[in-house]
């Protein structure tokens, strides 16, 4: 069994993917202070960065898959580390080599089901629009408005196609020209691409932009943060640029624009959740509040750790597709965070969020207590 890879690799690939900063960390320990994974268990990320400045990373140490992403370290690092990259950085060198351990495997099946069906379940690409069964949704055409870009979860998972269905009920509200390209969507590959797997996430890429160059595609209005920040701050590497909107800002701008109103009463306390991928690396925190205080009786509260402090859920950085044990789930902690306000819904605006929150929600026996919607179907129960 392969222990340690060579020292000079891993230094090359480190700094081949951006993670040179590494040399910089001064183990101050601040990343460890903030890093979620120190809520319920013992993390060090300052560990990981002092391996890697002197390529002493193992790739078989299952603690280079923990980190979920979500910027926190980031945030308050006084070197300008870039610990994710790093981290991917690692991860890439194990997935070349096939080092998986045991709870990190399903991503083999996942990784299958990319390149055979385009989405992460893999379930037949034929089906990606069915969720538009019935509904008023046009394939779209040159010359749109936007072509609106659910992702695989609202294409195929049945609680989160209730989403992509409140939200093709708001763009006919809002009398949106807009169209789905269904089976010739492919997924973003942001998830992929954070487990290391670089070669898929360039495959996804390619054939998501071919098929937008040849549908004569400007705008792409999204529903999940990780679609969004793929398209908008990494696709721009193959040297393309559409407008990226995510659905909160773009329900924002129709408001603003009168094309939407909401005039029924909403009279329910609720907490809002910022996604990882929404707020902390895109920086989008006021439009989605801004639109539920547009909402007639609404009360809005806030959690303690919210905006750019906000509590990770735990399923970013590949991690929605692995297996963590009850007592290293941090989207616990949230949901108590999010109880403990008085609210009645739990409003969010990612779909892995949503899924993280509602499995936690019944593992919690805190079904009859809250409800976890995404922002669209709060609205869709006022059209
Ligand atoms: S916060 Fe930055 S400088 Fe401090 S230990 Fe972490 S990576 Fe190193
Ligand atoms: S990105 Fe988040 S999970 Fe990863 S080390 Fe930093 S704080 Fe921890």
């Amino acid at each position: 069994m392969l222990t340690e890879t060579p020292i000079k690799d891993v230094i090359e690939e480190i700094e081949g993917y951006g993670g040179d900063p590494v040399k910089y960390c001064y183990q101050c320990g601040k990343c460890d202070t903030v890093c979620p994974w120190n809520e319920v268990r013992s993390f060090s990320m300052r560990k990981l960065i002092r391996e890697a400045t002197f390529g002493l990373t193992e790739i078989e140490n299952e603690e280079i898959w923990r980190c979920t992403t979500c910027g926190r370290c980031q945030e308050v690092c006084p070197r300008e580390v870039k610990q994710i990259q790093d981290m991917i950085a690692v991860r890439r060198m194990a997935t070349g080599y096939g080092v998986f351990p045991e709870h990190i495997k399903p991503i083999r099946a996942v990784t299958a089901g990319l390149g055979a069906e385009g989405n992460p379940f893999g379930e037949p690409r034929a089906n990606r629009a069915d969720w538009s069964k019935g509904l008023d949704v046009k394939t779209y055409e040159e010359g749109m408005e936007a072509l609106y870009f659910p992702g695989c979860y609202l294409c195929y998972d049945p609680r989160l196609k209730k989403v992509a269905v409140a939200t093709a009920k708001i763009l006919n509200a809002a009398g949106v020209d807009y169209g789905i390209l269904g089976e010739e969507e492919s997924c973003c590959g942001e998830s992929i691409r954070k487990t290391g797997n670089e070669e898929m996430f360039k495959e996804l890429a390619k054939a998501n932009i071919k098929n937008w160059i040849e549908h004569g595609v400007k705008k792409i209005v999204v529903s999940s943060p990780h679609c969004y920040h793929t398209f908008k701050n990494e696709y721009p590497e193959f040297n393309v640029h559409f407008e990226i909107v995510h659905i909160s800002e773009y329900i924002c701008q129709l408001i603003k624009e009168g094309r939407l109103q909401f005039n029924k009463e909403y009279a329910k306390k609720v907490t809002y959740h910022d996604p990882c991928y929404l707020g902390r690396h895109n920086n989008i925190y006021d439009e989605p509040r801004d639109v539920l205080n547009q909402l007639p009786g609404l009360e809005l509260v806030e959690m303690p750790e919210t905006g750019v402090n906000s509590l990770c859920c735990g399923m970013g950085g590949g991690r929605i597709w692995v297996d963590t044990i009850m007592a290293d789930r941090f989207v616990n902690l949230r949901l108590e965070q999010a109880v403990a306000t008085g609210a009645t819904e739990l409003v969010t605006t990612c779909p892995y969020c949503v899924t993280n929150f509602e499995d936690a929600r019944v593992v919690m026996n805190l079904d009859n207590q809250i409800e976890i919607k995404d922002l669209t179907e709060v609205l869709a129960e006022l059209l």
